[in-house]
């Protein structure tokens, strides 16, 4: 029996910035470009060693060495032949193996600065999921013994990332990519930790991805909605699970560069990066852009489904099936009809394009009797993020103005209250980005 530490925690506003003379409890979460290999993974420990000395509870979550996961995974479809899908609970026994390796040899370079440090598998704790294999979601996570031993012994615990164990089989499970910031942010809901912190290659959420827009400009804070509509529209700096669990457990989660030299007075270091926050906080009112960011996503496909009678059950003839197979839909447009027929888009996972294709043409097209099912897999999907949406009007005419003047079409629209997503072709995708940016004011201050 575990006892349930998940309870979310009550609406209170989430502190600014760690204090740095009382003790905290600290969970550091270090992605693959931070654990690239031994040196790396020795400034990963000193960047520890700074919060222990500074008296902190720590408890750290690694992923897999940058590649590792790429190379288990490619491993994992090599060896099969014969068959078209290989059995999930396999691929997970495979691919847990990269945050394994990682945790022992974090916490042998720990031990060796003279840390006590002990290394923790999924099962271990245990961290206990779904049994959604290659996708499984976080359901508890038991910190108890970690704490007793952060009290007993002042040992610093190291966390294999992107793993669990599913309750009632007991087999490994993994989370799907970038799981191992989920793992952070539900280690941190379920010890209490006072704050989680997300160490990347990047000091930070910028306004766009750095690597594409050199103005891009770090946010110092961006709300839990706004991060959210980020990372399901592409920014993949944090999972989106993450940043739902911190949202549903309100852990106060900042994202911060392990690039940075580990020596920097923890008081600077408390103030870096981006705070993930509540729209109530103070501080959030000072912060007035309306658009907070353009996120992309150039790993979709579109497709269409032409010439379709138009009425009732039609858009579930079509989706049905897609669902059945287990496929993603993301934007869905369905045309005014015209002369009682209509057309049908919508977009999926790139890796998805051909199995959701054959099937439409195999399955779909002889029951319902459409006229032609197309698509096109150079599409890339751009969205602008702001709470400011909420009450300002014009942001939509303003987005679609601005890639007219460029010349660039627009295939697909949909919105949410804070976010617009338009599908355009490929090779604008940067030209996109850049104007964006640039029109809602994003590289000023
Ligand atoms: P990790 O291996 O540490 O988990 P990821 O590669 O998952 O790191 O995420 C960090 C990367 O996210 C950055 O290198 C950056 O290219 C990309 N990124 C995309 N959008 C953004 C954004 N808005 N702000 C910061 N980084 C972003
Ligand atoms: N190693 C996994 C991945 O590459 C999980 C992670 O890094 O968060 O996606
Ligand atoms: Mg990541």
């Amino acid at each position: 029996m575990y006892t349930r530490l998940f309870a979310p925690a009550p609406p209170a506003v989430i502190a600014q910035g760690l204090r740095t003379e009382d003790m905290a409890r600290l969970v550091m979460k270090f992605g693959g470009t931070s654990v690239a290999d031994i040196d790396r993974i020795r400034s990963v420990a000193r960047h520890v060693k700074r919060e222990v000395d500074a008296g902190h509870e720590v408890a750290v979550v690694v992923s897999a060495m940058s590649g590792a996961t790429n190379q288990l995974v490619a491993w994992c479809e090599e060896a099969l032949q014969e068959r078209h899908i290989f059995d999930a609970r396999e691929y997970d026994a495979v691919v847990a193996t990269g945050e394994q390796v990682t945790a022992g040899l974090l916490a042998i370079v720990l031990q060796d600065l003279d840390i006590n440090a002990r290394s923790w598998q999924g099962w271990q704790l245990p961290i206990l999921t779904t049994n959604a294999h290659a996708s499984a979601r976080i359901v508890d996570v038991n910190g108890a013994e970690l704490i007793q031993r952060f009290k007993e012994r002042k040992e610093v615990a190291v966390i294999a990332g992107f793993q669990g164990v599913h309750k009632e089989t007991g087999r490994i499970t993994t989370l799907g990519r970038g799981g191992s910031d989920t793992s952070a942010v539900a280690l941190a809901a379920a010890l209490k930790a006072d704050e989680c912190h997300i160490y990347t290659d990047v000091d930070g959420v910028y306004t766009t991805d750095p690597r594409l827009v050199p103005e891009a400009r770090r946010l110092r804070h961006i709300t839990f909605e706004e991060m959210i509509e980020m990372a399901s529209a592409g920014s993949k700096v944090l999972q989106i699970r993450a940043v739902e669990f911190a949202g549903k457990y309100r852990v106060p989660t900042r994202v911060l560069s392990s690039l940075t030299d580990p020596a920097l007075p923890v008081e600077q270091e408390a103030q870096a990066g981006t705070l993930i926050t509540f729209e109530e906080d103070p501080h959030m009112a000072m912060e007035k852009a309306v658009i907070s960011g353009v996120a992309l996503n150039r790993n979709e496909a579109k497709i269409t489904v032409h010439g379709v009678p138009d009425r009732p059950g039609i858009a579930y003839a079509i989706l049905g099936p897609i669902a059945d197979a287990n496929i993603d839909v993301d934007v869905i447009v369905q045309n005014v009809g015209h002369d009682g027929m209509t057309d049908l888009s919508f977009t999926v996972h790139r890796t998805d394009y051909a199995k959701a294709l054959k099937l439409l043409k195999s399955q779909v097209q002889p029951h319902i009797k459409c006229r032609d099912v197309t698509g096109d897999d150079r599409i890339a999907k751009l969205s602008i993020v702001g709470l400011g949406m909420r009450s300002h009007a014009g942001i939509a005419a303003q987005m679609f103005r601005t890639l007219a003047e460029e010349g660039i079409n627009i295939q697909m629209i949909s919105t949410s209250e804070i976010k617009i997503t338009v599908v355009i072709e490929e090779k604008y995708t940067e030209l996109a980005v850049r104007v964006l940016h640039k029109a809602f004011e994003l590289d000023q201050e």
